[in-house]
């Protein structure tokens, strides 16, 4: 009995150390997005470039680099960029950068220009951006320049629309993509072999629901593709804010969806159909579902991964609410 009651104790004990645990990696992660917030606004006050284009090019430059999520700031000017060519010496001084021709500007005015310094370095990048001008055109080109990749330039400007939009930074709730309350089932298929259009690998997880089960956006996004495709039949594309592209295929119905249009997790964008493996039209070759699957953009290559553990976590996550 006593041995009874002491594991109760110990469990408690531990269950309660661990909710502690999780608050506290909670508030620091709130901590750090108030942080980078205020950063932000303050460089957007100094140099009139909106906080939601520089949170969009921080944020994607995180998304493209390891083990930098504890950053304040991500973004990564390379040092031949900010001290100058020629400025071997990585001299820091404001008078020393501006002889070299170094990009690199001083943000907190002590008088040296740090790439460690989050102040310094969004001064930077904001002055960079307004070399070509201050409407959103002038950042895209400017972008285009440092970035030379029109993914990276879309992308980081569909994220800066979608700051703007929410008006904050933690846009980190998710949905299951097919409507819970109906019917549907789906087991790990990422990676099996399929025999439709040659030797492909099965880049998806299929969930199986009836005809017109609403097919919903699992994350907050824009809309890049919509349309048909041999494969995929009636299809449509969302990149996250984070550099995810979630990609929903074999739909019987799209709703009012635009390309370019900014979503949220939720909102319904058609229906669980049999679309596809033939032109335009095709259907029922294969029993309704939604295939989902997910990418993963590093700023140079893009590659697919299983969405299976993550459907499991949002399933998890709807029904406890
Ligand atoms: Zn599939």
């Amino acid at each position: 009995m006593r041995k009874r009651i002491f594991t109760i104790v110990v469990l408690t004990a531990v269950a309660l150390l661990m909710n502690i645990d999780t608050v506290n990696a909670q508030s620091a992660q709130e901590e750090l997005y108030e942080k980078r917030f205020s950063l932000y606004r303050k460089t957007e006050a100094v140099t009139q470039v909106p906080w939601y284009m520089l949170a969009a090019i921080d944020q994607y430059e995180r998304n493209t680099q390891k083990d930098s999520d504890g950053n304040i700031v991500s973004i990564a000017v390379p040092d031949e960029l900010w001290y100058g060519a020629g400025n071997l010496m990585k001299l820091n001084e404001n008078e020393a950068i501006s002889l070299f021709q170094g990009k690199g500007k001083d943000g907190n005015g002590d008088g040296k220009a740090n790439p460690g310094c989050p102040e310094d370095v969004l001064f930077t990048v904001a002055n960079m951006l307004l070399e070509e001008g201050h409407s959103e055109e002038d950042f895209k080109i400017a972008l285009w320049k440092y970035y030379r990749r029109d993914l990276s330039v879309q992308t980081i400007s569909n994220t800066a629309r979608v700051f703007k939009k929410f008006q904050r930074l933690d846009l980190n709730d998710r949905a299951f993509p097919v409507s819970t309350k109906y019917n549907y089932s789906y087991r790990s298929t990422w990676g099996d072999k399929r025999g439709f259009g040659g030797r492909r690998i099965h880049e998806g997880t299929d969930i199986f629901a009836g005809y017109g089960v609403p097919v919903i956006s699992s994350t907050y996004g824009v809309v890049e593709l919509k349309g048909w495709n041999r494969f995929g039949g009636w299809r449509v594309g969302i990149r996250d804010i984070h550099n995810i592209y979630h990609y929903y295929a074999h739909l019987q119905s799209f709703t009012d969806i635009k390309i370019g249009q900014i979503v949220k997790p939720g909102d319904i964008l058609g229906t669980v159909g049999s679309t596809g493996y033939g032109p335009p039209g095709t259907s029922g070759k294969f029993p309704p579902h939604l295939h989902y699957g997910m990418y993963k953009d590093n700023g140079t290559r893009e590659w697919s991964f299983d969405p299976y553990p993550f459907l499991r976590k949002w399933e998890r996550m709807e029904k406890s609410n």
